[in-house]
């Protein structure tokens, strides 16, 4: 059996218990996750339709040969490959091909599906509800087999050579945005399929903003300079974060940068098997409460990392949910002070046997860079 065969069986296990007659999936990256097929429809209907006894894949008409000849082999989990065209309703589509002439309680994943989607699925099925398949297929796909905890580790050790590349180019008035493209055109020449989400370099005062735009600003002697960079590959994804300074720190900035590697380090031992996600936010925040940062520290530790660069679990101090192994997630403890500057250190981490393997690994000591 292959594993998309096994995370299709599993979805449909549920749907019994969902007391739902079938599950439409139409996120791109779970209909991904649960065939193997990956596709981008833009605003065009994919949709997986699972019955107990069935699984009709509906996709662009013009992805259908591509996708006939990725699933259509003996032993294929889809037993139907319908394509859609520009001129179908693909809700019709459905309902005609789906093997269901009536259906009373569809799953769906209801943090994707749109609104509108879900009244033209009521305008076809008449008296339908909704229930939800999205957190199953989320915590599906949070704990990840070995063969994605590689692809993600390819992810991790290939961004590391990216930032490692990209160090060489900072020199005196280079600008964020400067380093931003030389970052990303060194991603594709490295093999990247592309930045998991916008590079992000942020120079002296702005590195106190966590979610920055990287503009004009030119690197500054005797400042903070935050690389937070990512790449795709293979369909996964990786996310890491590291604070240089240029020139000499101050001895605040030095205070600074490592009350924030240490909450790191207390984050990453905190991860246990069984012990909730919550401990791991804990374990951060306490560090940097104890040196007196505790109100610079403005956002949740981590998150979930797979396909997507941000994706389920949450961890903060509230996320009581237990660490399972195979789970992967973002630490990445920052402290933001408006005017000095900020420093966050962000490493990819998976829960094992033995509590979290690192899947980045760049250097975190205080590291001066010379423009
Ligand atoms: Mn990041
Ligand atoms: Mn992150």
């Amino acid at each position: 059996m292959t594993v998309y065969t096994e995370r299709i069986n599993k979805v449909r296990k549920e749907l019994e218990q969902l007391d739902a007659e079938a599950a439409l999936i139409t996120s791109p990256l779970s209909v991904a996750y649960l065939t193997g097929f990956a596709c981008d429809p833009h605003e065009r209907f994919l949709g997986l339709l699972l019955r107990e006894d069935g699984a009709v894949l509906f996709v662009p008409s013009l992805e259908k040969e591509k996708a006939e000849s990725e699933l259509g082999g003996a032993g294929s989990s889809i037993h139907e490959i319908l394509g859609v065209q520009d001129t179908d309703d693909p809700y019709d589509k459905v309902k005609q091909n789906g093997g269901l002439s009536t259906v009373r309680r569809l799953a769906v994943e209801k943090e994707y599906m749109k609104l509108g989607h879900a009244e033209r699925l009521g305008a076809v099925f008449e008296g339908l509800t909704f229930t939800d398949i999205g957190g199953l297929v989320s915590r599906m796909r949070n704990r990840k087999t070995p063969e994605e905890i590689a692809k993600l580790k390819a992810a991790a050790v290939l961004v590391e050579d990216v930032l490692a590349e990209g160090l060489k180019r900072v020199k005196a008035g280079v600008t964020e945005l400067e380093l931003v493209a030389e970052l990303e055109y060194i991603m594709k020449k490295k093999g990247a399929d592309g930045p998991s989400f916008d590079t992000m370099v942020l120079a002296g005062a702005n590195s106190a903003l966590p979610h920055g735009v990287p503009g004009a600003t030119k690197v500054q002697e005797g400042a903070f300079l935050l690389f937070d960079l990512g790449v795709f590959k293979d369909g996964y994804c990786s996310d890491i974060t590291r604070t240089f300074v240029v020139g000499e720190p101050s001895a605040e900035m030095e205070k600074i940068y490592n009350t924030v590697l240490a909450a790191e380090e207390a984050a990453i031992r905190a991860v246990q098997i069984g012990r909730p996600l919550a401990e791991v936010d804990r374990a951060a925040r306490s560090v940097i409460e104890d040196a007196g940062y505790g109100r610079y520290f403005t956002h949740r530790t981590g998150h979930g990392l797979g396909m997507e660069v941000h994706e389920y679990p949450s961890v903060h101090g509230a996320n009581e949910e237990a660490m399972e192994a195979g789970m992967v997630f973002t630490i990445e403890p920052g402290i933001y002070v408006p005017g000095v500057g900020g420093v966050r250190i962000e490493d990819d981490v998976y829960v094992t046997e033995s509590g979290a393997g690192l899947l980045t690994s760049f250097p975190k000591a205080l590291t001066r860079l010379e423009i």
